[in-house]
């Protein structure tokens, strides 16, 4: 199977694991984000895939061959790390090309590849430039056409645009998957920015605790949580409790049929994204609550409403704004198919 395989790979630092019996398939070509809250991981997988970290237990393959003990330089890898350690003395071209000149080839072929690869980064032209000269997105890009100048098989980002201002970061995060499309070459990228993680991935990886919660496309990870950790973290949820017979299900106190609840569980937790829960006139069998706070976001309007001791939130375009104020009472439907069934 061509591409990056990660077979139980365990790290421990001491008695404390940091990485636990992680399983992940990343297909030849794809792009893959690995994504968590501060601590989950991620970064000591990311060191490991590069060779910087060995795993304490557990193998990791590339195009087929066990790597697990190949040293970095070896692995025929392109990094990109937050630190871009581009060199400050250097001119963007001689960065670009240094890793070219270090395997020795030649001048000309060098001068080639550099034109080539400033093209891709839409920075022709700017091969003489000191790197000091550059803006923040511009070094990122050379920091980025630096580690492909060797067309390595694995391409490696931890947290690659941090260090950027938030719309500056947005149009990278379009450009980087872009580029990446182009080249059809296999990325795994860190990042702790969910946003991120959907614009880029083909495969959003959750992590949390050492372990993948989740591995799935975007739209997946968004519309059919594993689980609630992985519901709470990605995007907004409402995550509601609801208790189930052979028959039917209780959700804040009104019975909700048509749920797809696992053969033998009597309670669980709904997670329903905002913008599928839907406000009505209260009566007709409808979950009755009162609204507590109208939050109107320009693009979007939330609407917050409590019931049974429980804090639901509605989204909805303001052109479909629904008609209530603080202190009504109102109906709350929830279609089962949109309500995606877990384990408490
Ligand atoms: P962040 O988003 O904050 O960078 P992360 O998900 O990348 O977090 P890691 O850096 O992989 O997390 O760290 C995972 C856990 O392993 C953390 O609890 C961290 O303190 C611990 N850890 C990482 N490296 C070492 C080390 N060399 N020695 C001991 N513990 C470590």
């Amino acid at each position: 199977m061509s591409g990056l395989t990660l077979q139980n790979v365990t790290k421990q630092f001491g008695t404390f694991t940091a990485v636990k019996n992680v399983q992940l398939t990343v297909p030849h070509g794809t792009f893959v984000c690995l994504l968590g809250p501060s601590g989950c991981g991620k970064t000591t997988l990311m060191r490991m895939v590069a060779g910087l970290d060995l795993p304490t237990s557990g193998e990791i393959r590339l195009d087929d061959r066990d790597i697990t003990h190949v040293p970095t330089h070896k692995r025929d890898l392109g990094m990109v790390f937050q630190s871009l350690a581009l060199f400050p003395h250097l001119t963007v071209g001689e960065n670009i090309a240094y890793s070219l000149r270090i395997r020795g080839v030649g001048k000309e072929e060098q001068k080639k590849r550099v034109d080539e690869l400033l093209s891709m980064i839409h920075l022709s032209g700017y091969a003489d430039r000191p790197v000091a000269k550059l803006s923040g997105g511009q070094r990122q890009r050379v920091a980025i056409a630096r580690a492909l100048a060797i067309s390595p098989k694995l391409f490696l980002l931890d947290e690659p645009l941090s260090a950027l201002d938030a719309k500056l970061r947005e149009a990278m995060q379009v450009e980087l998957r872009q580029l990446q499309q182009r080249l059809g070459i296999t990325t795994i990228v860190v990042t702790h920015d969910q946003r991120e993680a959907m614009t880029m991935a083909d495969t959003v990886v959750v992590m949390s605790g050492g372990e993948i919660r989740q591995a799935a496309p975007p739209v997946e990870i968004y519309r059919r949580p594993a689980d609630t950790f992985v519901a709470d973290f990605i995007g907004m949820t409402n995550l509601i409790d609801f208790s189930a017979d052979a028959t039917s299900a209780s959700v804040l106190g009104a019975p909700v049929s048509g749920l797809a609840i696992p053969s033998g569980l009597t309670s669980g937790i709904l997670s329903v994204r905002p913008e599928d829960v839907r406000l009505t006139a209260p009566g007709n069998g409808a979950i009755t609550g009162t609204v507590t706070f109208v939050r109107d976001l320009g693009g979007t309007v939330e609407t917050f409403v409590e019931a049974g001791g429980k804090q639901i939130v509605a989204v909805s375009m303001p052109n479909a704004r629904p008609d209530v104020s603080v202190g009504q009472s109102v109906g709350i439907q929830l279609d089962p198919a949109d309500c995606v069934v877990l384990k408490s």
